[in-house]
This record gives C-alpha cells, structure tokens and sequence, in this order.
C-alpha cells in the first residue's frame, strides 16, 4: 500500500496565498498580531477549516479551535497548530508554516476519506511574536494558564490600544472560557530558524527538548579615578571586572553539550575616555535543555562573580529574576516514528527558541516537528524554505497525529 502523503504543491500554494496579507517589499511578512492583515490571515484559516468540514471555536484570548470529528467522540483530540503573526520585518514561513501544514493534513484526510479514531484539531494561537504586545507565547500561555487572562487583556501596544479592544475590533473577541478543548496530544511544526539541520543534511528534526533560560542584570561597582593618575594595581575597574565575568560566561556557554550564554546588553559609568569605570550594568542570560546542567551552569556563575568581585576588589550584585524551565517534549516518540515511517533522514534537535509548543507541553504530551530553512535564518524577510522541506514537515505531521490517535484509542480500551 501506497503512504498517505500530503499535497506539497496545495501546501506551498497555500503558504504563498497566506504571504499575502502584510507581504513586504522584500518578500517578507509584516503581519503583527491583531492587525487589519492579522485578521485577513484569520478569516482565511477559519474559511479554509470550514470548508473541509471543521467546526470552528474561538477562546476568549483569540486562540482559535478548527475541529474535525473522529470516530469516538469521548476520546482526547489529537492537536496541532502554531502562529499566524509575524514580526514586523518577518518571514513568509515562522509560524503560518506549522498552521498551514495543519490545514494540509486536514484536506489530505479528507481527499482519503480517513476517519480518524479521535478528533483532529487544528489551532491558531494569539500573539505568539512578542512583538506588537508582549510578551512572547501570549495566547497559548494564557491557555496553559502561565498568564492571567485579565492582564493580559490589557497589556497595550506602543499607541495604547489594548489586546482585549483589539481582539474585539478584529471580530476575534470568542466567548469560550480558556483551557476548555480535551487535548490527548499536540504536535507543532515549525522551521527550524536556526542552522543545525542544513548543516548536517537532515530532512527534519525530532525536537526532544526545550532550552531552559536563566535571566540576570549584573552591577560592577568598583571606583572611579582618573586614567592618567592612577596606578594599575590600586584600579577598581568596573569593565575590566566586567569583561572578565563575560569572558567565563562564553566559557560557561562552551563548557556544557548545548549551552549558551550570553551578555547582549551593556551600560558603562560615566563612559568617559579618561576616566576609570565605576560602575558597569550588564545582562546575562544562560540556556541549557537539561535542568541539572542549567543548575550547574548558575552555581558556576555566581561563584565566578564572587572570586573575580574579591580578586578584583570590586562588587558585583546578580539579581536573577528570571527561570524558563526547560521543556521536555513527551510526544516525540510520536514523531521520530512518523519520520522513519515516511522515510526522511532525522535527527534528535533542541528548541533553541520559544514555541507555542513549550507551554503545550505544561498540560499535554506534545512533540514538534523542524524542518530546515536557508542558511538557519529566520525574523528576516528574507527568511526561505523549499517546497520539499514543507512536504517533510507535513508529512511527518500528518503521520505523528495519526500515531497519537491510534495510542490514545488503544490507551483508553
Ligand atoms: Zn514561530
């Protein structure tokens, strides 16, 4: 027998009709969340669900549900879905790539006559950019229950308008309660937005975890003095300090399988050519996938900060104010067989950056499917992928929510 396959020339097609809505001079997408071009990408995602037969819910942050029944109606459906939001000078794929692939499994199921054991849905999740409001992941982590309703309601864009006025403008204000669909899994496919698979000539990625993120704002305070007067050994230099703690934060990064670290924000005091820094204030922010190593990786840090505080005679305070747990996806068993079921090389991947996914995965065994994008780059207009690549990704979709489906009717006899 002949492997369901997905219509890759439907797929590509739709992705290029959708690019429309925001398309930029470049060939990018400029469609910020709950925008006019927002609402067109929308009306045209719900009207192609209708179209194949899907009921279509929409949650009271925007989220939107597309539902095609399964044989039992008491069993968990089987979800996937990702953004339709871009950054202002975006790409035609981040995103409306994983919801559009979910519109293609809908209609090859449909072109095959498959009847599923569960139900299939297929999501479009609010302001996942973090651009236009923030932050980042703003309607599925209201889902999951990360974010209070209410104040994310009323966070406002750079003009004022708030999320809940705009939701209402653009007809996407829905009345069902948040949390309330009865998922048994989620899958997200996605580009990969980063390097790794075009490196090593893999037709997709099984993503199996997400970084963890440790946040800090670091202060040096040493003494200010003038360059021409004093001695090198009586200095207090705060950026000398500073540069030393970066340097061991690269190191930090180099050290560990999958560690980053990095300092991308720095403020010197008086920055002045002739005079001594005093004080330095300057950001940290440290990934591992592996709860134990990013636990290393933060004790490290700090005990470096004291020995080069005391070896320099300087003071340096680390206010760690933020923790992203790590993610683990539970479903990607779902998809590394799916990968090998259609027969694409494969390999096991970390999610460098934020997805819908990661929150999923607080409430729902969840897995994502990467696939490559030219030379790894994404938030850029000129962010590009190839009809294949799509087909990979889709395929492997199509396959991983038929396995979840089948696991779960089989879990539940
Ligand atoms: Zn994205």
């Amino acid at each position: 027998m002949q492997k369901l396959k997905v219509n890759a020339e439907r797929l590509w097609e739709s992705l290029m009709i959708m690019a429309q809505f925001g398309l930029t001079e470049k060939g990018g997408c400029n469609r910020l969340a709950l925008t006019d071009n927002d609402k067109k990408a929308r009306d045209l995602f719900c009207k192609w669900c209708k179209e194949a037969g899907c009921e279509i819910s929409i949650d009271q942050f925007g989220n939107i549900f597309a539902k095609r029944k399964g044989q039992n109606s008491d069993l968990p459906s089987v979800a996937t879905g990702s953004h339709l939001d871009t950054q202002p000078t975006g790409g035609k794929f981040d995103g409306v790539f994983g919801v559009l692939a979910g519109v293609e499994v809908l209609r090859t199921l449909n072109d095959n006559n498959i009847e599923t054991e569960t139900a299939f849905e297929f999501s479009v999740w609010t302001n996942e950019e973090g651009s236009r409001f923030q932050p980042a992941m703003q309607g599925s982590g209201v889902y999951v229950g990360r974010f209070d309703l209410q104040t994310e309601w009323n966070k406002t864009d750079v003009d004022g308008h708030n999320v809940k006025d705009e939701l209402e403008r653009i007809g996407y204000l829905g009345s069902e309660p948040i949390g309330q669909r009865n998922f048994g899994a989620f899958f997200e496919t996605h580009i990969e937005q980063g390097p790794i698979l075009e490196n090593q000539s893999k037709e997709v990625g099984i993503v199996r975890l997400g970084q963890g993120i440790r946040w800090y704002d670091v202060v040096v305070n040493g003494q200010e003095s003038h360059s021409g007067t004093t001695p090198m050994a009586l200095r207090k230099d705060a950026l000398a300090a500073s540069c030393e703690v970066i340097t061991e934060v690269e190191k930090l990064g180099l050290k560990y399988e999958h560690a980053v670290g990095t300092t991308g924000f720095m403020q010197v005091t008086p920055n002045s050519r002739n005079t001594i820094p005093g004080q330095v204030r300057f950001s940290v922010d440290l990934r591992n996938p592996h709860p134990d190593v990013l636990e290393s990786m933060h004790e490290e840090f700090n005990s470096m900060c004291q020995s080069i505080a005391k070896a320099r005679q300087v003071d340096i305070e680390v206010d760690h104010f933020w923790y992203f747990a790590p993610v683990k996806f539970q479903a990607s068993d779902d998809v590394k067989k799916a990968a090998e079921k259609v027969g694409y090389s494969h390999m096991d991947i970390v999610a460098g950056a934020g997805h819908d996914a990661c929150y999923m995965a607080d409430i729902v065994p969840s897995g994502m499917v990467f696939t490559p994008c030219e030379n790894g780059i994404s938030h850029n207009e000129i962010e590009n992928t190839t009809p294949e690549q799509c087909e990979a990704g889709a395929n492997v979709l199509l396959h991983s929510m038929l396995a979840a489906s089948q696991r779960l009717a089989e879990e539940a006899k």
